[in-house]
């Protein structure tokens, strides 16, 4: 059994995730010791549960440790298992980062997926449902994976009640990815969403985005949602450019002013914007396990966060070391990764 020691790096849930996931695809026994070391409250929240569970519904893993708080976990996977799956978080913990766990597994799946995850789908520190949807599955199609995201409910924390639904196709036949340029500006667009709160949050804070990036008033738009529970708000702005969308958003918070907010994502977007490298850092950090587990391939990035070099350590785990990560420049850095030497399971079902 592959022991995964939860205080590397960054000593978060992505360990956690990255180890179920590659468990799943490759068969490999895991035995996950100090989950989430590196956190006030270590061990698993609900949210890391839902995805423990998920996983092991994906694979038909046999788990010991699967409690709130538990700070060990043994994960046994049986085989991967394509098809219908529901997961409810039973909390606002985040929907997106339970598919970024059973996506990899369910593209190596040998017949279609689709899976419903209720609870947040905009949550801080995760990738909201736009981000999915924009950045995240274009760049899988690159590489000939179709994932398709669809939002059915909005879900903020802490009320949480959203729905993803994530429909996954076997990843039959993979292409190595070269994403080394963004190519030319398509177009932008900075969104203010707002549920269950006052009209003048969402106009502060596109006001503060058409200051902040310098953008039109067409391009900095305003949306209330009503169909969700409790209270929400954030803010997202995109940049496409012809092989790449880039997605930066910052989540409202009780007590942050709209305008602080606001200025979160302008500055990251300008951050992008001021750079030429095509992967942002989140994308940077999601992207090595896809590209680990088929063809491979190599992308310029900004100098990589500690997210993306402990999932390089995760990954090198389980499939050896396959991620070479070198600085060209001040700020532009390649990251090459080497194509999966066929140590997944049997397709299934
Ligand atoms: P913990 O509570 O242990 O920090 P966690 O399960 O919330 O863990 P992290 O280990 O912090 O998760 O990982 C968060 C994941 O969410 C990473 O893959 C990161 O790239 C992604 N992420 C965070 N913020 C954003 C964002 N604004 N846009 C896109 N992705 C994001």
């Amino acid at each position: 059994m592959l022991a995964i020691d939860g205080r590397l790096g960054e000593g978060g849930g992505q360990i956690l995730r990255s180890a179920l996931a590659l468990s799943a695809i490759t068969g490999t026994p895991v035995r996950l010791e100090h989950i989430r070391a590196g956190r006030p409250k270590p061990g698993l929240q609900r949210q890391h549960l839902a995805s423990v569970r998920a996983a092991a519904r994906v694979c038909g893993a046999e788990i010991t440790g699967d409690e709130l708080g538990s700070r060990e976990l043994t994960f046994i996977p049986h085989g991967l298992c394509p098809g219908e799956h529901h997961i409810d978080i039973g909390s606002a913990g985040s929907a997106s980062l339970v598919l970024q766990t059973v996506i990899p597994p369910l593209l190596r799946a040998g017949a279609p997926s689709r899976v419903v995850v209720d609870g947040g789908t905009h949550n801080p520190l995760a990738p909201p449902f736009e981000f999915l949807r924009d950045t995240f599955c274009p760049v899988l199609a690159r590489i000939g994976a179709t994932v398709t995201v669809s939002l059915e409910r909005h879900g903020f924390y802490p009320a949480g009640g959203g729905r993803l639904v994530a429909e996954i196709q076997p990843l039959v036949e993979p292409w190595p990815l070269e994403l080394m340029e963004r190519g030319r500006p398509t177009s932008r667009r900075a969104v203010a969403t707002i549920a269950h709160l006052p009209a003048h949050v969402a106009s502060r804070e596109a006001q503060t985005l058409k200051h902040a990036l310098k953008w039109s008033h067409r391009e900095c738009d305003e949306v209330e949602i009503h169909a969700c529970d409790g209270p929400g708000n954030i803010v997202t702005v995109t940049m496409a450019y012809q092989h790449i969308t880039e997605t930066v958003s910052a989540v409202g918070a009780m007590r942050v002013p709209a305008e602080e907010v606001a200025l979160r994502a302008a500055k990251e977007a300008q951050r992008y914007l001021d750079s030429d490298v095509p992967v942002g850092e989140h994308l940077a950090d999601q992207l090595l396990l896809p590209l680990a587990i088929a063809r491979g391939g190599r992308f310029r990035t900004g100098a990589p966060s500690l997210h993306a070099t402990t999932n390089a350590q995760v990954i090198s785990a389980f499939l050896g070391e396959r991620i070479a990560m070198s600085e060209r420049a001040d700020g532009d850095w390649l990251i090459e990764v080497m194509p999966n030497g066929g140590t997944e399971q049997t397709p299934t079902g």
